[in-house]
């Protein structure tokens, strides 16, 4: 049972001289938690720049999943990539910002941790409809077979009245 409290993804940030610095992390999906759709490991390249009492963070993740064709059930397995900026600074929050990219750090902080936001910024590449590809044909509504794989034949038989009706089901 890995340890979910463990972090993974953390930059120290203590010793960093003012300038841009490049990170790369490689690890398992399972351990920044992403659910049963990711799999394999992500990779995120990090480009760091550290100003007097701030650091600008620009993230670029990609991440490999598994998902099942909305309409023709068939797996594959596309690359999603996201990326986000956060610029954390040093320091209370006296002006209120709640920005959601906007994180306030401990004056003495020596450490930034992403794990939490490269796991939020992959979920939201989840895309709301899962297509194996843009003009996949589906399945047969009649014999269900993969029209992808196959001409089963069934639509020649189809009655013209109907195809409208037809069309909305596939889409
Ligand atoms: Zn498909
Ligand atoms: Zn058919």
């Amino acid at each position: 049972m890995p340890d979910f409290r463990e972090k993974y993804m953390i930059i120290k940030i203590s010793n960093l001289s003012d300038g841009v610095h490049k990170f790369n992390f490689d690890e398992s999906v399972e351990k920044i938690r992403l659910g049963e759709e990711f799999t394999g490991s992500i990779n995120v390249d990090v480009e760091l720049n550290k100003v007097p009492l701030q650091v600008i963070l620009n993230v670029h993740l990609s991440v490999k999943t598994i998902f099942q064709c909305d309409r023709c059930a068939a797996d594959y397995s596309p690359v999603l990539s996201n990326s986000y900026q956060m610029v954390y600074f040093f320091g209370k929050d006296t002006d209120g910002d709640d920005s959601l990219n906007v994180t306030y750090l401990n004056a003495e902080a020596d450490k930034i941790d992403i794990s939490s936001d490269v796991r939020d910024y992959s979920i939201l590449a989840l895309p709301m409809k899962k297509l194996c590809k843009e003009d996949c044909k589906g399945l047969c509504y009649k014999c269900g077979k993969n029209l992808n794989e196959e001409e089963c034949g069934c639509t020649e038989n189809i009655d013209p009245r109907w195809q409208p009706l037809i069309d909305i089901k596939k889409n």
